[in-house]
């Protein structure tokens, strides 16, 4: 007993002792994927995003400052699928720490706990398509968010044993915010089920399908491949006997292709903010979808 206790005294010593810095590192790739750790890791954890909502994220730089994040993160949160494969094998190289490499508890894909949308028959890189392992952007759907958000929080009680507690308390805690609001949204988005839609980049396949809504042309000829001219008129011909509500397009892509359309289609433009911090009201995850489905609802008439 004595044992126990002096075992107990000299633990919680060293707990005060502990400086603020030992947080658990996170790199991020994304912003939702920082929101989502922040959500679920309380103060327990100090995140970082590789990216902000106003980059692309198929395209980043492994830059000096991303590099010293990723050599002593101890964990890295991406969406994987494909998504980053031009840039994060040369972070995680660069990097040379062993504790976030593939196969690592460090390492955590989201994309690998959800159902992948558009998944092509025939891979083709060399087309310039930047989705050969299938549409990446599942942070559109809501239902995903939860999902990740299980294995996500059991990734980083895996990690930090000794605040298991902690970390199921907060999972729990932000699985009850999720679910209520995504009835929530279901309802606001009912009008929405059924609206066609253009969209510039194939961004938004899992939106869709959560709100019973289609995308009936894209601007961009293949995901990744900049919109041509020919392209344009083509879906502007083809918009007559399809036609569609409205344009989307994200926040962090250049507008004009959407405009474009936009003015000889006259059919609403729609800029969604796509992840955490894209539009003023998506400053976190519940504001992400709040501000998502007013604009999709604005741009609709609804
Ligand atoms: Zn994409």
């Amino acid at each position: 007993m004595k044992m126990q206790i002096s075992f107990l005294v000299g633990t919680l010593a060293l707990a005060a002792a502990a400086p603020a810095s030992a947080a658990i590192k996170v790199l991020a790739c994304e912003p939702e994927w920082a929101a989502l750790v922040q959500e679920l890791g309380g103060d327990k954890i100090d995140v970082v995003s590789a990216t902000n909502a106003l980059q692309d994220p198929h395209q980043v730089q492994a830059k000096p400052s991303l590099i010293a994040r990723a050599r002593n993160a101890e964990l890295l949160a991406c969406t994987g699928a494909g998504l980053e494969v031009g840039w994060l094998p040369i972070l995680l190289q660069q990097s040379g720490n062993p504790a976030i490499q593939p196969g690592k508890p460090g390492h955590f894909m989201a994309g690998d706990y959800v159902q992948k949308l558009d998944v092509p028959t025939r891979v083709d890189r060399a087309e310039g398509d930047v989705h050969p392992e299938g549409n990446p952007h599942i942070q559109t759907d809501p239902r995903n968010i939860a999902r990740v958000a299980v294995a996500l929080s059991q990734r980083l009680a895996q990690i930090d044993g000794a605040n298991q507690a902690y970390y199921k308390q907060r999972g729990d805690d932000f699985n009850k915010r999720w679910s209520d609001a995504m009835v929530r949204w279901q309802t606001q988005a009912a009008p929405l089920r059924g609206t066609a839609i253009v969209v510039q980049h194939k961004a938004w396949s899992y939106l869709e399908n959560w709100l019973g809504m289609q995308d009936v042309e894209a601007l961009e000829p293949k995901p990744g491949v900049e919109p041509t001219a020919s392209h344009l008129q083509e879906v502007l011909v083809k918009l007559k006997d399809r036609p569609a509500q409205m344009v989307v397009y994200a926040a962090y892509q250049d507008p004009r292709a959407s405009q474009w359309l936009s003015e000889r289609a006259h059919i609403e433009t729609v800029q969604l903010p796509f992840t955490v911090g894209g539009t003023p009201a998506a400053k976190d995850l519940f504001g992400l979808f709040d501000d998502t489905i007013a604009r999709l609802l604005k741009g609709a008439g609804k």
